[in-house]
């Protein structure tokens, strides 16, 4: 598998926040989010190549029960299957961070899904258009959301974004309020708190949630943390 970095530390977005987590984190990404803040999965893809064995092994010595697999895209990579396979027999539990626009038959206990809407587009660049195509795949969210226990988690900048939330959950009159985040766009502290405020109390009105970033609180946005 074509991996950028595995790492030890504590899950900081989502319903599982704080929990002491190994992290594998991929390296491809098939979307190109402006914002993206692992751009070394997807504007400018770094990695090497590491073996499923390998991979376990790191895994282990880090004696965690949660194992987040993240990326870039992590569902691009067809070794997933096995691998998680693998993690589901030695009694992990699994949760894959992704951006639900491709479906594989991998193992897991949570389908993280951050949604990518209208404000991710990098306009004015040549990734603008394809981007654009295959940032909303409807069939793809709904067998997610069928086959797995999910959450869903929307990157907001502005208000207006909050609008595109709404909208997008128009399609989907399944989802529960309990399994929706909002979590503020951004690198920096500061610049995450600031927005933290507007976004509790949007999320508040529509029973939703909201996430942290707290890999940014605790360690600032450095990479393996
Ligand atoms: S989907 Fe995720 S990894 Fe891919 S470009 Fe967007 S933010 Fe980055």
């Amino acid at each position: 598998m074509w991996i950028s970095e595995v790492f030890n530390s504590v899950q900081g977005e989502g319903r599982y926040t704080g929990v002491p987590s190994s992290f594998v984190r991929t390296s491809g990404c098939n979307l190109r989010c402006w914002f993206c803040d692992t751009p070394y999965t997807s504007w400018k893809p770094e990695g090497f190549e590491q073996s499923s064995e390998s991979l376990l092994l790191e895994i282990e010595s880090f004696g965690n029960e949660h194992v987040v697999i993240t990326g870039g895209e992590p569902l691009l990579v067809p070794e997933m299957i096995p691998f998680t396979n693998e993690l589901r027999q030695r009694g992990h539990f699994i949760t894959f961070e992704t951006a639900g626009t491709i479906v594989r038959e991998v193992q897991a206990d949570l389908m993280s899904i951050s949604p990518k809407l209208s404000n991710s587009t990098p306009q004015g660049t040549a990734w603008a258009e394809r981007h654009e195509a295959r940032r909303h795949r409807p069939e793809v969210i709904r067998k997610l959301i069928q086959n797995y226990s999910y959450q869903l988690k929307f990157v907001i900048d502005q208000t207006i974004d909050l609008e595109g939330v709404e909208n997008w959950l128009l399609e989907f009159p399944k989802i529960e309020e309990e399994n929706i985040f909002l979590m503020p766009q951004g690198i920096e502290w500061d610049q995450l708190s600031e927005k933290m405020e507007w976004i509790s109390e949007a999320a508040a009105t529509r029973g939703w949630n909201v996430s942290p970033r707290k890999h940014i609180e605790l360690f600032g946005n450095t990479r393996g943390t």
